[in-house]
């Protein structure tokens, strides 16, 4: 069998760092549900990012790739951004308050600096929010390392600089993580690699992400903002706690929300368009735990909030599905796939046997082609199938969940890790 190399260079993670005056540890804490408090948000564009800057690639238009990634967020929720240039270099430092600036900056100030003292090589950026004990946002401050390198167009090993602030932006406005691979919210942001494969994609809203912002917002539309919610409980009766929920359309099987539970259990998935879902829990990945399973079908309409209340049986399944590529470079985020065409999909991670395994999906628009399951040899500390899906002509832009059962059936995830475009 052919050796390929495993790359997981291309993992990049930001992060989102919280300073209140509510929770027990201030800056160590992650607030479930935290939000601006008025429509208008103000933002101050240091000008570390408005002068020409040895960090961004000459000639990049920084303020259009800044108004496009704040816009991104506005044309989708009922909030407004208004702009201004600021003179301010340096974020606000950790505390229970900052000055009422939220800045958005790239100057290596010793206080910027310090938020990259741990991760300098890796991290893109990152976004320090205050909020107050009513859970408002006070103020939120986004650092571009500034030992990184960005632009707009591709270019080569460095980071497109609106992908990069679609994703602050959402910190800025109170948004989590997302465990949808294809959401501008993952944590995985990779560096531009070779120009076939720019495409800007991640600069772009997922379904999920504006669900998310539109469940703090709201936006001016009858159809919108529906919510599910519910507790999912082990059949010892306790609380599950560390799973994650999500709701895919029912017809199409494209994924629109995500949360993860709370620590009894409980979960609300809102920012919802009228509409039926089909909803689905996994467990976060960890040794030996990376169950999945259908939890329920619900038809969302008239604001009813409805529950989907559930026993769960989380008995382990072998299968751990970790990575995602469509060629020996295997990471953690989203692959694309062509409409009308059968492309090699790679899934990496533990005890992926290709005689045992099926893949499927909960989506009438992706077909594996029949015998096109083979095992990958990647060396001795991951295991790797690849298969060769055919994607319908007639698939919606979305992104697209993939499971995998092993031979009693019991399933693994990968959450909205097919992305077509
Ligand atoms: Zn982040």
């Amino acid at each position: 069998m052919k050796k390929v190399g495993l790359i997981l260079g291309l993992l990049v993670l930001t992060a989102a760092i919280y300073g209140s005056s509510g929770a027990p540890v201030p800056g160590k804490v992650e607030p479930q549900r935290i939000r601006w408090k008025g429509q208008v948000i103000k933002v101050a564009i240091s000008t570390s990012l408005t002068r020409s800057n040895p960090n961004i690639k000459v000639d990049s238009d920084v303020i259009a790739a800044i108004r496009r990634s704040l816009a991104a967020w506005q044309n989708v929720a009922d909030i407004e951004f208004q702009i201004d240039i600021s003179d301010k270099q340096g974020v606000s430092p950790s505390g229970v308050a900052g000055d009422g600036v939220s800045l958005i900056t790239i100057a290596s100030t010793p206080e910027n600096v310090l938020l990259f003292n741990k991760d300098a090589e890796t991290v893109s950026a990152k976004t320090r929010v205050f909020y107050n004990r009513k859970g408002f946002i006070t103020e939120a401050d986004i650092v571009l390392n500034p030992f990184q390198q960005f632009s707009t167009d591709g270019a080569y090993g460095t980071f497109d600089l609106q992908s990069t602030l679609t994703h602050e932006i959402g910190h800025l406005l109170g948004l989590k993580h997302s465990g949808v691979l294809g959401a501008a919210m993952s944590e995985n942001l990779g560096k531009n690699t070779s120009a076939d494969t720019m495409d800007f994609e991640s600069r772009v809203l997922s379904d999920s992400d504006v669900a998310a912002v539109r469940d703090l917002y709201g936006v001016d539309d009858e159809a919108c903002c529906q919510a599910v919610s519910g507790k999912l409980t082990l059949l010892s009766g306790k609380g599950a706690k560390n799973l994650k929920v999500w709701a895919e359309e029912l017809e199409t099987g494209r994924v629109m929300a995500q949360v993860d539970v709370d620590a009894d259990g409980n979960y609300r998935l809102g920012g919802l368009t009228q509409g039926s879902y089909k909803l689905f829990w996994k467990v976060k990945n960890g040794p030996g735990r990376s169950t999945s399973s259908e939890l329920d079908t619900v038809d969302v309409e008239n604001h009813d909030l409805k529950p989907a209340t559930q026993k769960i049986n989380n008995e382990p399944t072998k299968i751990i599905l970790d990575y995602i590529g469509t060629n020996s470079q295997l990471a953690e985020s989203v692959v694309a796939v062509t409409r009308g065409r059968e492309q090699t999909v790679y899934l990496g991670g533990k005890n992926l046997d290709a005689d045992s395994i099926s893949i499927d999906f909960n989506s009438p628009y992706f077909r594996i082609v029949s015998s096109s399951l083979t095992g990958q040899d990647f060396g001795p500390d991951i295991s790797v199938i690849s298969f060769v899906v055919m994607v319908d002509k007639a698939a919606p832009r979305g992104v697209y969940s993939i499971f995998a059962a092993d031979g009693n059936g019991a399933k693994a995830a990968l959450i909205g890790a097919l992305k077509v475009q």
